[in-house]
């Protein structure tokens, strides 16, 4: 239904045997990883992003049940769902299992049918659970992330930049004369162009770890992980420019008679004491700043040592 890839599955157990009797079971129509104690379970889940975790309770070190807690902890493996695969078959076992998040419970030895079932099941439902994610967090006109999508990681990358000291810039972009552009070409005409102007930024942007959003009517915001402020007003005049370059007609544009953007950039080293608040509102004024002394420009901060 949702796109057939092959999934991969992390079957994790102290003892060998158990790992192949299972991978036996599963190979075929999954690919198979396998860690064979706790830190390297939390690991590989981290790295791979299994779609499912097969988990054995009853291991040195760290069991299973404070592996599958640790799994919930950590935002990047969270939606994983977890199966325990365990000899411990007593109640009040699986009722601990169940409480800790994990989807389902399986008792040893296992079934090859049964195990397969639930496998299928619990994959089934993980995909329809992500394309429905997917789905929350983009916007529906230009196909970027949405305004949901930008607060959760805006909020993710400034407890980041608190932990890792580092600083975060943010670039608000906002469409000039847009009105005007729509009362003269129509709705239609105006969502394809800010289906151009998504697809400038988005492109424009090349770290990985850089996010552009659609964060209102004809406004867009780029999150810029690790960049400081010289380095955000540089990628804000690129994507000014690379906009400007796609020459989208507007006659009745005051500035130009193509379609031009205006930017507010602002960059801060979060810390407790800061509020991602005060982040959005220096883009935002900086942009008001950019609209009135002209529009078609970036405007940051102008002290040398800035932020
Ligand atoms: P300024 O240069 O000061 O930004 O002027 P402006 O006309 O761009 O600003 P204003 O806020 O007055 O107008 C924004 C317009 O954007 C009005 C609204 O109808 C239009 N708009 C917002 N969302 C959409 C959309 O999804 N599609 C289309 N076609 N237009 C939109
Ligand atoms: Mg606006
Ligand atoms: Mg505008």
């Amino acid at each position: 239904m949702l796109g057939e890839q092959q999934a991969t599955l992390l079957v994790v157990d102290d003892m060998i045997e158990n790992i192949e009797i299972l991978n036996s079971m599963l190979s075929e129509r999954y690919r198979i990883l396998f860690a064979t104690n706790g830190l390297d379970a939390l690991a590989v889940a981290q790295k791979q992003s299994p779609d499912l975790i097969l988990l054995d309770v009853v291991m040195p070190e760290m069991n299973g049940y404070e592996i599958c807690v640790r799994l919930k902890q950590n935002p990047v493996t969270r939606a994983i769902p977890v199966i325990f695969v365990t000899s411990r078959d007593q109640e009040e076992d699986e009722e601990i299992g169940l409480k800790l998040g994990a989807v389902d419970y399986l008792t040893k030895p296992v079934r090859p049918s049964i195990v397969r079932l639930r496998v299928g099941i619990h994959l089934e439902l993980k995909r329809y659970r992500d394309f429905l994610t997917g789905l929350s967090m983009t916007d529906g006109l230009t196909g970027i992330p949405n305004r949901r999508r930008f607060d959760e990681f805006l909020e993710t990358e400034w407890l980041h930049a608190i932990r890792a000291k580092t600083s975060l810039s943010l670039i608000i972009t906002d469409v000039d004369y847009f009105k005007v552009y729509n009362d003269h070409y129509g709705h239609a005409a105006g969502d394809r162009c800010l289906k151009t102007v998504a697809q400038a930024l988005a492109s424009g942007l090349t770290r990985r770890t850089d996010l552009v959003a659609r964060y209102g009517g004809e406004e867009f915001a780029c999150v810029l992980p690790g960049t400081d402020h010289t380095g955000a007003l540089a990628i804000a005049e690129r994507l000014r420019e690379q906009i400007a370059a796609q020459r989208l007609d507007h006659p009745l544009s005051p500035v130009a008679s193509f379609v031009t953007v205006s930017m507010g950039v602002a960059t801060l080293q979060p810390n407790q004491q800061l509020e991602i608040q005060a982040l959005i509102e220096t883009a935002d004024r900086r942009l008001y700043q950019a609209k009135q002394t002209g529009r078609n420009r970036v405007l940051g901060s102008d002290e040398k040592s800035c932020v």
